[in-house]
Order: C-alpha cells, then structure tokens, then sequence
C-alpha cells in the first residue's frame, strides 16, 4: 500500500469516526426532544426539577453495575418528570481507559438511557466533562482556602507511604495524620520558596454530619477519625473525586444523588464540603451492593458481566434492563417482564432494599423470551423483531445460507419466531446447528439412514405421496396426515421411527422440533423438495 492510499485510509477511518460521533449526536439530540416533549405534557404533578445524574469514571467498559446506576437515575427522573444528567468524571487520568468513552455513549444509546443533559446532547450546566471543568474546580478552591476550611500539604509521598505502612501495621484504616494543618505561615512560606509541591486537603469537621439517606436510612461514618483530612486538589492540578463530585452536583443543581452502596462512607466528608461551601446538599439514595448468586460481590474482573457481551450475545437491551430489576428492589413485584415505560410507572425509591441485591443470570434468558414473546403480541414488534432475525441470521451465518429456499422474507421469518418463540432464549439462538434446517438443506452426504431403519426409503416415498397434493401446511393439518400415511407399517417398524427418518431428510437432526411443526416452518414445497433429495440420496 502507497503512502497515500494509507494516509487517505486514516482520512477516511476519522471521517468515519467523525460521522459516527455526528449521527449518534443527532439521535440524542431526536431522543432529548422526544423526552423534553413528553415532559412538558406530564410535569402537571408539581414534581418537576429532579434533576439526577449518572457520573461514571471512564476508567472501563461500562458493566452491570454501571447499567443498574444509570437505569435507575433514569426511571427515577421520568417517574418525576425530572432530568438525566451524564457527567464523566475523569479527574483521575492516571485510570483512564483508552476506548472507555465511546463504549459508555454507545452502550447508554444501544440500553435506550439517553441522557437530557450530558457530553453528547450538550446543556447548560455543561461542559460535563470535568476534565473541561478545571477552571471551576480552581475557583471554587479559592473560596475554601480564603474561608479557612482548607490547606495546602507539602507531605512527600514518601512520608505518606510510612504512615500508611504504619497504619497497616497496626491493623488500621491508613490515616493522614493531619500534620499540615497546622504549619505555621513562616513554615508554608519557606515550603512555597523551595518549590516544594503540595496537595489541597479538606479540614473536615470533627462534627460529624449525619446522613438521612432516602435507601439506608440516618447513617453516621466518622471519616477524620477514620481516615483524617481528605485531598481536595491533587498536585497535578486535578480535583479528587469527592471535591469534583460535590462543586458539580451543586454547580448542576442536583436534587438526588443514586449512585451505589460502595459510596455511602463518603457523604460525610460530601456534606461537610457543602457545609464549608454554605451549600444546600441534595439528598443522598444509596442501592444496595450488587452480588453474585454464589454470595461474591459483582466484579468487573469477573469479566463477564461488560455490557457490550450481553449486546454481542444477543440479547434485547429492555429484557437486559428488566433483568437487572429483578435484583430485587424499587418495584412491588421484582420478577415481572416490564417494558421501559412499565419500570418508570412502578418503580418507587421507598421500595428499595438495603440488603445486598443478587443478580441471578439463569434468568436473564427468560427475561429476554418473556420480551420476545411480547414483542411478538404486536405487529410492530414482530416488524422489529423479523429486521433483527434477518440480521442476526446474516451476520451469524453469512454466506451459508440458503437464501432461494424461502429467501428470508417476512412471512417465513414470522413463522419461525412464532413457531420457535417459547423455546429460544434469545433470536441468536436460531442460528444456532439445532436450528441450522431453517437457513440451509442439510447435508447428507454421511448420514446413514440405516441406523434408523431399513425402511427409510419406503417412509421418504409414503410421506412423498402422502404430503405432495397437501395445500394447507400447518401443525393441525398435517399431524393427521403424517398418522394416515403411517398406518400400516411393515413388521417391525414403529411410528416414531418414521418421524425420526423425516427428521433427519429434513434437518440433519436426529432430535429437535416436532416433525409437523418443521414441516409447517418450511413450507409444502421446501418440505416436499428436501424429502425427494433425501430419497435420490439413499436410492444413488
Ligand atoms: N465517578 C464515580 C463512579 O464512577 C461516581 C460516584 C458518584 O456517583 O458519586 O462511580
């Protein structure tokens, strides 16, 4: 490849990139004013400026956790009328994730969370990146160093390190001991003129602040004592997590803050920060850890439980969104299939627990057919759902279907779901070798018939006969048929082994769906056609 053809190759793959970005800017911005249109017509109920936000690091792929976040600020703002916000919060680039970004936005479009407010559709209280907000985070600094709530620390890390090694020693929590809070002015001076780098940390208040948490109730962590002073302002000029998080959520107007458990020991020093700042908190509602079935805690390392392998496995983002639902909490019934707008109307904060919420993934598949099996109740999901079988039939199988059997139109594929539909998980699954007779004519090159019976060509011709003049190909119609032409049989042979013969002329199969139900999936002229080509095979 020339130079030029690669440079033009990189053009092409930024324009690409660039349009992508465009045409996913365009479908929030559709979906914001859908939202902002619906909204208008349902804030009657005086419950209008909840404004939430899902605030995620994009120090990874976004995860089950990261999903029930971001699924549940989101129900709870439409079922208030209120405001979904995405903030990124990426203070700490040593984390960053190359990729973690995009995966975040196309996996939030593809789960259908668009957020009102955020990177993408833009707002006012943008930008919502925070690495865009450092301007903000250094004035809003100023203000607790000129009020005296907080102080520059000129510890070495080295210093830091034996303290905490000395904590851990000891069996304790690793503290700061506090020492730079109490530099006198002659001592920071002479630090400042020797160039010495310092961190900004937060004098917390020895009082602490109690919690009234909307999920676990009033809850107390003495984190001074716990862990001492925390760092407000890195040296590198970012703010740490809790400055950032608390000067945003107030600078975004944040009403309710539902973000996971693991961030309960938190509030504490966030409310003392609004405290200093004379800010008014917004209320805090903590859901429950997320656990495996086996009790262990949900775990990114695990590996499996990124977004993206559920979407890449095929299944329908609503039923990924229900399932994580049915970790039991907010809702009265924490085991129904409910559409999106189904969670938004019951969902209710009072309903969730504190007791850790377990994701069972053995029911995920029947969440998803629960959702196929509604889908297909209405003539525009099965529009949606024959588009994406169609889809997922290309992409899985490609070019070994064969299409000139009944070239994929929509009338065959709506018999497949119907026929299928309480048997599959998910509509990959009828891409699966069980299901392969749907797409292509098996092979039979090695099949051998006589491990079933010697009859086979006598069963292959009486179901020829039988079936040809047959105009109506359905269950009902052909079951009698299949019995008539099977009443008497040679010695020896029995019902079930003609059945299994046709099976396999038909699938390959030896086991899979009833015989007449195969034959009402591929149609008379399929069914007929591949009967004969078994027929010429066993008699060539
Ligand atoms: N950036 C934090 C996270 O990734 C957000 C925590 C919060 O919502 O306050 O979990």
């Amino acid at each position: 490849m020339t130079m030029t053809s690669l440079s033009l190759t990189l053009r092409d793959e930024q324009q690409l990139a660039e349009m992508k970005r465009a045409m996913m800017v365009l479908r929030y911005k559709v979906c914001l004013l859908r939202s902002t249109v619906g909204r208008l017509f349902s804030t009657s109920s005086g419950k209008k400026n909840v404004r939430v936000r899902f605030a995620p690091s994009p120090t990874g792929f976004l995860h089950l956790g990261g999903l029930r976040t971001a699924l549940y600020n989101f129900i709870f703002a439409k079922s208030r009328g209120g405001t979904f916000i995405l903030r990124i919060e990426d203070t700490d680039q040593t984390r960053l994730v190359p990729g973690a970004l995009d995966n975040l936005h196309s996996m939030l479009e593809w789960s259908g969370l668009f957020p009102d407010e955020g990177p993408l559709p833009g707002g006012r209280h943008g930008p919502y990146v925070q690495s865009e907000r450092l301007h903000l985070y250094n004035q809003h600094i100023q203000t607790l160093l000129e009020n005296g709530t907080a102080y520059k620390c000129y510890c070495s890390s080295q210093r830091l390190e034996l303290l905490r090694k000395a904590s851990i020693r000891n069996g304790e929590t690793p503290r700061y001991d506090n020492k730079c809070r109490h530099l006198s002015q002659t001592d920071m001076d002479t630090q400042a003129a020797e160039g010495k780098s310092f961190v900004i940390r937060f004098k917390l208040n020895p009082v602490v602040e109690p919690n009234n948490d909307l999920v676990y109730g009033r809850t107390l962590y003495d984190a001074g004592h716990i862990e001492g002073d925390p760092v407000l302002m890195k040296s590198d000029g970012y703010p740490t997590y809790h400055f950032a998080n608390v000067v945003d959520d107030h600078l975004m107007e944040i009403s309710h803050v539902l973000r996971g458990q693991e961030w309960l020991s938190s509030v504490s020093k966030h409310l003392s920060l609004y405290q200093a700042f004379g800010w008014q908190p917004p209320q805090f509602a903590h859901l429950p850890l997320l656990m495996n079935k086996d009790g262990s805690k949900l775990s990114k390392r695990q590996g499996d439980i990124f977004v993206e392998q559920f979407k890449n496995q095929g299944y329908m983002p609503e039923a990924l969104l229900n399932f994580i639902t049915f970790c039991g909490s907010g809702f009265d019934d924490n085991r129904k299939i409910r559409s999106m707008e189904e969670l938004i109307s019951d969902f209710s904060l009072d309903k969730v627990t504190t007791h850790s919420a377990v994701l069972d993934m053995d029911l995920l598949d029947g969440v998803n057919r629960g959702h196929l099996s509604r889908l297909l109740g209405s003539s525009k999901g099965q529009q949606r759902l024959i588009k994406e079988l169609r889809e997922t039939v290309r992409e899985e199988l490609g070019g070994r279907t064969n299409s000139s059997l009944h070239e994929m139109d929509d009338d065959y594929l709506r018999k497949v779901l119907l026929a299928r539909k309480d048997h599959i998980g998910r509509l990959k699954d009828l891409t699966s070798p069980n299901y392969a007779f749907l797409w292509v004519c098996p092979d039979l090159t090695t099949t051998d018939f006589s491990s079933i019976t010697q009859y086979s060509d006598f069963i292959l011709s009486s179901a020829i006969s039988h079936l040809d003049p047959v105009y109506s190909f359905t269950k009902e119609t052909l079951s009698p048929i299949l019995r008539q032409s099977f009443t008497s049989l040679p010695e020896g042979l029995k019902y079930p082994q003609c059945m299994k013969v046709l099976r396999v002329a038909m699938s390959g199969l030896k086991q899979g769906p009833a015989v007449a139900e195969m034959m009402e999936i591929l149609g008379g002229e399929e069914t007929v056609r591949r009967l004969k080509t078994a027929l010429n095979h066993l008699q060539r």
